[in-house]
């Protein structure tokens, strides 16, 4: 890792003018620090990203449908290779590049203010059609339940999202239910554990549908591990019909907040490894060199 930059902020009453401008602001700044050619751009997003690039929903951050952020910022950083992909995604693939030994087969859960997951079978992450698959915050928990920005009830993120774990905890915000429960807080430990037992009830659906035998814990989840993982293991060891054939795993996230940001990374580098001549092309002129196809 040649720089970083951490950014906390709550984007969602912001325009999407404002949110480019932070962003663009962010790697400019840090490309000034590390004074080093620029290969390409990874941006992750908390939202489903289709096969052109285009976030087609963010129940989050509903500003951003229909946006293109990978022309926008090639535009604003000057550089043609802006790579997008959903967060969750991201922080799947992130696991698979750090720790490929440690299973081909797993779902990456990412807990923020949405809940998403990233779904890799057999090595390979499962997108979807439409970019859409693992929306385990849309997983239904109970279809009488409260309303949620996508447009149903019950999802798994009005239960286990950010916003209501910490509002259940009565907290301001996740550092506030992380200090509760430290000092063993009861309503705090107890809103935690109410969220692992809906994430759990969500991903017994989910695994139940593509049979995979792991679960990684990223983001908030991870940062709550040890306090949200057993009400979690009950409802999957209660519900999920393979946990009969063989014990499931539910591992931590090592990489934290920077999950997303390293899966973002690893595109752009995965991409010049299989296209080369992208890293010549970044080196400068001088360096380029032409390839032509052998018979
Ligand atoms: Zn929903």
């Amino acid at each position: 890792l040649r720089g970083h930059r951490h950014l906390p902020a709550d984007n969602r009453s912001w325009p999407v003018a404002r949110i480019y401008a932070e962003a663009t602001a962010l790697a400019q700044d840090l490309l000034a620090e590390i004074g080093q050619p620029l290969l390409g751009v990874g941006v992750a997003v908390p939202g489903a990203v289709n096969g052109a690039s285009e976030i087609v929903r963010a129940p989050n951050l509903p500003r951003l449908a229909g946006q293109r952020p990978a022309e926008q910022l090639a535009a604003t950083l000057s550089i043609d290779d802006v790579l997008v992909e959903n967060e969750a995604n991201l922080g799947a693939l992130a696991r698979l590049w750090a720790a490929p030994s440690a299973g081909r087969d797993f779902v990456y859960v990412s807990g923020e203010i949405g809940v998403g997951a990233g779904v890799v079978v057999n090595g390979r992450l499962f997108r979807g059609v439409h970019g859409f698959a693992g929306e385990l915050g849309h997983v239904v928990v109970d279809r009488n339940g409260p309303p949620c920005g996508c447009g149903g009830r019950g999802c798994v993120e009005q239960y286990a999202g950010q916003d209501v774990l910490v509002r259940t905890a009565g907290q301001r915000d996740l550092a506030g239910v992380e200090a509760a429960v430290q000092r063993e807080n009861r309503r705090a430990i107890e809103a935690v554990e109410q969220a692992g037992a809906a994430l759990g009830v969500g991903l017994s659906s989910l695994l139940n549908v593509i049979d995979v035998p792991m679960v990684v814990l990223g983001g908030l989840y991870s940062r709550l591990f040890e306090t949200i993982t057993p009400a979690l293991t009950a409802e999957l060891s209660r519900r999920v019909l393979s946990s009969r054939q063989a014990t499931g795993q539910v591992r931590r996230s090592s990489l934290g907040i920077d999950a997303a940001v390293r899966g973002a990374a690893g595109l752009i580098v995965d991409r010049a490894l299989t296209e080369p001549d992208r890293l010549l092309a970044a080196a400068g002129p001088t360096y380029r060199i032409s390839a032509s196809s052998g018979s």
